[in-house]
């Protein structure tokens, strides 16, 4: 079979066969759950991990009843966190139903140290990308809203940062977020409210393998975050053999979905790439790659990602002169180009190496 099912796909989360979490309720949910009291308040205890005391929400004895009856108050639970020498922080989370995910924490190191977080979206992932550990796992289930904001809650609970405004989150890690959009979008609701961690839209990046159909539903939705693009093939026949849903939407329908987007004054695509050896990192690759951007070339980042190797795939990382030439030739014709060295190698937190 297929595996990335082009239908509409929603592998169940637990909040279908029990109660909602309650850190992904809005105030509105709240409200229509019968909120004995000022739901924006109560919203506010249970998203500001930086005012709980004792690591838990003081919510007094009547809300506590209320969100008792109604609604799950666990939070995923960090079981096990390892560091890298770099300083970013793999750590791993069990669910309520013992499956785990897997965060990454990346402090910057600066004082007031900002922090990036990339965030799972699904157990596993059905997208089958050969070069990732993850897509090695297939798909398990979707994560909820409320696991996808309780991970974020969780993690800034144990490591900070002590306040949202030090935060940002990308949907780089387990899963293809398009591929679970609904609970992604109630999420990024909660993560942005004013009353809650109040996170601009623009500080959240949903990084997506090229499923159309997602980013066309994502274009017209609000707050709409970032978009990023993993491309990582420059024509749709090696682009097919590592990525299967090439073969269901290919570059060109790629292409015209962000031609469709809808830029905002100073919005940009990341555009990733990985770079695998002897698969896709010669220079007719680079002069295709700079074909299919044409004009968005010379207004959106393009990054490049030398492999992450890990024991589900076969790829390398190509030789350090290989990569260079392959990041001149870019700039060269035109591109704005970083070369990323993914944090968290050595721990197998970097892109790529998510697995549970
Ligand atoms: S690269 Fe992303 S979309 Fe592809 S299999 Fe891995 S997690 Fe899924």
């Amino acid at each position: 079979m297929f595996p990335c099912d082009p239908a509409p796909w929603d592998a169940p989360a637990p909040e279908k066969a029990g109660r909602p979490s309650a850190f992904g309720l809005l105030p509105k949910d709240l409200k229509a759950l019968g909120c004995p009291n000022d739901a924006d308040f109560l919203f506010s205890l249970l998203q500001r991990p930086w005012t709980w005391k004792n690591g838990a929400p003081k919510f007094g004895k009547e809300n506590r009843a209320f969100l008792e009856s109604v609604a799950d108050l666990s939070l995923p639970k960090i079981d096990e966190t390892i560091e890298s020498s770099d300083g970013a922080r793999k750590l791993s989370l069990a669910l309520s139903d013992g499956r785990r995910i897997e965060t990454v924490h990346m402090p910057r190191a600066v004082k007031n140290a900002r922090v990036t977080m990339c965030i799972s979206s699904q157990v596993g992932c059905a997208m089958g990308c050969t070069f990732c550990a993850t897509g090695a796992m297939g798909i398990q289930r979707n994560l909820s809203a409320g696991e996808i904001v309780g991970q974020v809650l969780s993690v800034m609970r144990a490591l900070g940062p002590g306040t949202s405004s030090r935060l940002t989150l990308v949907f780089m890690g387990m899963g293809e977020p398009l591929h679970n959009l609904g609970h992604v979008h109630h999420a990024i609701e909660v993560l942005t409210h004013r009353s809650g961690l109040n996170i601009p839209a623009r500080r959240i990046t949903v990084s997506t393998c090229g499923l159309v159909s997602g980013i066309e539903k994502l274009a017209r939705l609000k707050p709409r975050p970032l978009l990023a693009i993993s491309l990582n093939a420059s024509n749709d026949a090696a682009r097919s053999r590592t990525m299967p849903v090439n073969r269901v939407w290919n570059l060109a329908h790629l292409r015209s979905a962000l031609d469709a987007w809808g830029l905002r004054s100073n919005e940009k695509f990341t555009f990733e790439y990985v770079l695998l050896a002897g698969e896709n990192d010669t220079d007719e690759d680079a002069d295709r790659l700079v074909d299919w951007l044409g004009e968005l070339r010379k207004r959106h980042n393009l990054n490049l990602i030398p492999m992450n190797e890990h024991g589900a795939s076969d790829f390398h990382e190509p030789a350090e002169s290989r990569i260079q030439k392959f990041s001149d030739r870019l700039k060269s014709l035109g591109c704005f180009v970083t070369v990323r060295r993914s944090r968290g190698r050595d721990v197998k937190a970097a892109c790529g190496q998510l697995v549970k």
